[in-house]
């Protein structure tokens, strides 16, 4: 992974002179300074952890698991959001973690976490680095250091229960490693988010993330049937059976913690076998209303696709000019759906009839195979086209929340609304794209992405705007977050979310399991 960018450099691209055009003529970017630095150039706040804590990690996971050197502090210094990114492409001295450390078994998590909470050194909890909200920033709160507590070494496929459908994963696998780990044995866990390719097993739990198969397969914490943490206070062994009435279900409590409670090491999930076939077909809709009517129909009948999503007519008409200009297959005007089905031949032969009978009575027009193709395709390399736009000078950055079907249209409304406003008042011209990608019987996420053009400093201006926006969530009756999670971003929005109440709730389990408060500090709980 890239240390200021998205993914593997190898795979990064210029944008053509002719997208660097179309840019120039719908938000007026010019292209920024072109002066960022290279990784040696990079100034980095010394490492504040005194060399006797250096000895005493080494102790406890050897020496060549534990590091204070900037090549090492320097990947885990944030996450990838756009505020991140810019803040790598500073000149100014950078905050990292103090030191990195790399635990191989729970006695040694358990271990840092004791030398931690004795010597008041703050741990965030790291898997793929990929959190969008300041997940992983080096927050010291009332800590006198932090250490980056990478998960890597968690690794291995521990259990795959064949019979019962279950595979027990390491916390620190990526997306890739952990399906080819169960594709071996003919199984797939069906988790694809956008980050899939870098993001963890456990940081997928301790998200709550969601992935693009998610109509079919649901959410990672659908897939979760337990798993193990190892907190400052002892480690836990949670989940005994698929389904219990054993008191208020304590998974559901470390799902979503964000490195907040305790150090997930390996989670136990549902998995299936490889799908035999897998069929696709893209649609269009004269409107967004039209379209999410379309697929509210879909969920509710429970035809069964595997992938249903849907763009607003601004996302559909910006993949349109880019694939005009890269000359690449054009969709219709109006908006593109997408379906892709899996399973056996005759499950998914007949899901997909039935979702499309449900699709062409909603009003939709097939498009074919082909415009789904090309999204399946394309899926994983968005964020790469990020950081192209921002070499360029234009201000790239996501958001979503989610709500009932019955409020979709007046969420969607007053937060475009907002983006765009505060954007305006900045001077910068703006595109708001929506889509839908999530989808439930009773409501469905929106996930907004947001073009301008860099003006001033580009991370105030995006803060103003995120601000404007998670203001209008919450007055609109949307959550903070339907999957990118909390982190230090989305914090000061949690009493409006859960209330008073429960923030102290959370607290109140915080100081049970960890009370010398060391495990990410400023993220999560108010
Ligand atoms: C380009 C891009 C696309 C994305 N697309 C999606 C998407 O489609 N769906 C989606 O849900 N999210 C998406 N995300 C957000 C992000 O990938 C998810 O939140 C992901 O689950 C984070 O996993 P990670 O392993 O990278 O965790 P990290 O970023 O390393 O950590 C995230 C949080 O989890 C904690 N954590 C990590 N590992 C552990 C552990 N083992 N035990 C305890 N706490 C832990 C960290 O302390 C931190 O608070 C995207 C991000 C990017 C940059």
């Amino acid at each position: 992974m890239s240390w200021d960018a998205w993914g593997d450099p190898a795979l990064a691209k210029p944008l053509s002179d002719d997208i660097r055009a179309l840019l120039e003529q719908l938000l007026g970017v010019s292209a920024a300074d072109g002066s960022a630095p290279t990784a040696d150039e990079v100034v980095l706040r010394p490492s504040a952890l005194p060399e006797q804590d250096l000895s005493a990690l080494a102790a406890i996971v050897g020496e060549w698991n534990v590091s204070a050197a900037d090549a090492d502090r320097l990947p885990r210094a944030g996450g990838k959001s756009t505020p991140d990114l810019l803040r790598r492409r500073s000149r100014e001295p950078q905050d990292a973690p103090d030191a990195v450390v790399l635990p191989g078994t729970e006695e040694e998590i358990a271990a840092v976490l004791a030398h931690c909470s004795r010597r008041r050194i703050a741990v965030v909890p790291f898997g793929g680095g990929t959190s969008v909200v300041g997940g992983v920033d080096p927050i010291r709160g009332a800590f006198t250091a932090v250490l980056s507590l990478d998960l890597r070494r968690f690794d291995a496929l521990l259990d795959l229960d064949e019979v019962s459908g279950e595979a027990v994963l390491g916390a620190g696998l990526t997306g890739p490693q952990a399906e080819q780990l169960l594709a071996a044995r003919g199984f797939e866990l069906g988790h694809y988010p956008q980050s899939f390719r870098y993001a963890t097993i456990g940081g997928f739990a301790a998200t709550r993330s969601s992935g693009q198969n998610s109509a079919g397969h649901g959410r990672f914490d659908d897939m979760v049937r337990g798993l193990r943490v190892v907190t400052p206070a002892g480690a836990l062994d949670l989940g005994r059976a698929p389904a219990s009435a054993a008191g208020p279900d304590l998974r559901q409590l470390f799902i979503g913690s964000e490195g907040t409670l305790g150090v997930i090491t390996a989670v136990r999930l549902r998995v299936h076998p490889l799908p035999a076939v897998k069929v696709h077909e893209a649609w269009s809709f004269p409107d967004f209303a039209t379209g999410a009517a379309a697929l509210r129909a879909v969920e509710q009948q429970g035809t069964g696709p595997t992938v249903l999503r849907l763009s607003d007519e601004i996302e559909t008409g910006v993949n349109l000019a880019m694939a005009e200009k890269i000359g690449g297959d054009q969709v219709a005007a109006g908006c593109l759906a997408v379906t892709v089905f899996e399973g056996t031949e005759e499950q998914t032969a007949a899901r997909h009839e039935r979702t499309r009978a449900v699709l062409l009575a909603a009003g939709g027009t097939s498009l074919g195979a082909e415009p789904a193709r090309a999204w399946e395709h394309g899926r994983f390399n968005a964020p790469y086209l990020r950081d192209a736009l921002l070499d360029c000078g234009a201000l790239c950055e996501t958001l979503e929340t989610a709500t009932d079907w019955s409020n979709l249209d007046a969420l969607k409304t007053a937060v475009t609304s907002a983006l765009q406003s505060t954007l305006q008042e900045g001077g910068s011209s703006s595109l708001v794209m929506c889509h839908i990608s999530h989808v439930y019987p009773t409501g469905a996420s929106l996930y907004f992405t947001v073009l301008g053009a860099q003006q001033g400093d580009p991370i105030t201006q995006w803060a103003a705007a995120k601000t404007a926006a998670c203001d209008a969530i919450m007055a609109a009756g949307g959550t903070i977050t339907h999957h990118h999670a909390v982190g230090a971003d989305h914090r000061p929005w949690m009493s409006q979310e859960i209330g008073d109440l429960g923030v102290s709730i959370l607290r109140a389990v915080k100081d049970a399991v960890d009370p010398a408060g060391i495990l990410n500090p400023g993220k999560l709980i108010p």
